[in-house]
């Protein structure tokens, strides 16, 4: 699959190049870049990257697909170009206005598009394993969600921990607004029955840990995933070039990608 890479010298970019070039079946043909990078028409130093390629702010007319990890007001020109050469595209660029949103609709009208703000394979099966696991454990198994980031994270709970609150929830055809509790303190009161609690904790360098614990009288269920490192994202990513090439135009998340739907 002959794959280009926007958003190239970026910090996903520079993981994609490298996961690219490990990755059997695929072939890195362009490293994108915007017109006033820096770097435009200097050699692409990542290890397993073919001698001889550039970074580039031309289209990359070559390439099958492409993977997007720039910025997101750049993401609807970036689209209507890989429309107008019927190229596959994969959308890991996050922060979409309403109206940038409505141009990956417009799009993928044309073209088949991969969108997930987060591509790790861990954290998609996480997400499945949790809907399934409250779907069939039901009501009598309390659900705790406990995340834990970096000293340095801004938001809290993380969105990665909201998605599985909304998955578990899901799994309990329940709204996650119905029953959600981020913290507790003070006199709270017993629990209520079919509450999911939400908890952040915050310290160190930790790149990103979530547990989702099933707790009922008799026996506990703790299913985890950690994230050491941002290759996570761009392994998923390039999961997802090599299987969206020649897919029919639509919407597809990572979902589709790990044969879930
Ligand atoms: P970054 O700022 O390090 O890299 C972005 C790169 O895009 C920069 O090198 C920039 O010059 C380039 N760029 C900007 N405009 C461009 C254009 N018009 N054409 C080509 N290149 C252009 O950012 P990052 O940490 O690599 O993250 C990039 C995006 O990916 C962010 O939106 C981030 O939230 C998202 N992200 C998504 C996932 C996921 O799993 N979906 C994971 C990590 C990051």
């Amino acid at each position: 699959m002959k794959i280009a890479i926007l958003g190239a010298a970026g910090r996903m970019g520079q993981f994609l190049l490298s996961t690219a070039a490990k990755t059997e079946g695929c072939e890195v043909v362009a490293a994108v870049e915007r017109p006033d990078h820096p770097l435009l028409g200097t050699a692409v130093a990542v290890p397993g990257v073919p001698a001889g390629l550039t970074y580039s702010s031309q289209w990359p007319a070559a390439a099958e697909v492409v993977i997007d990890f720039t910025f997101h007001s750049c993401v609807p020109n970036n689209l209507s170009n890989a429309a107008a050469n019927g190229q596959g595209y994969v959308l890991g660029t996050t922060g979409l206005t309403p109206e940038e949103q409505e141009a990956v609709h417009a799009a993928a009208n044309t073209i088949p598009v991969i969108w997930a703000p987060n591509m790790s394979l861990g954290v998609n099966l996480l997400l499945e394993l949790v809907r399934r696991s409250a779907e069939i454990l039901g009501p009598e198994y309390d659900i705790e969600i406990v995340e834990t980031h970096h000293r340095l994270k801004k938001d809290a709970p993380s969105g990665t921990a909201i998605g599985l609150a909304q998955a578990a929830a899901a799994g309990r055809k329940v709204s996650l607004d119905d029953v959600a509790c981020y913290g507790r303190q003070g006199i709270v009161g017993e629990r209520p029955s079919g509450e999911i609690g939400i908890h952040a904790l915050r310290g160190g360098s930790v790149v990103g840990d979530h547990t989702v614990h099933f707790i009922a009288d008799e026996e506990r269920i703790e299913i985890t995933h950690k994230a050491s490192s941002r290759e996570v994202f761009a392994k998923g990513a390039i999961r997802g070039a090599l299987w969206v090439g020649g897919k029919q135009p639509g919407i597809y998340t990572m979902r589709h990608v790990l044969g879930f739907e």
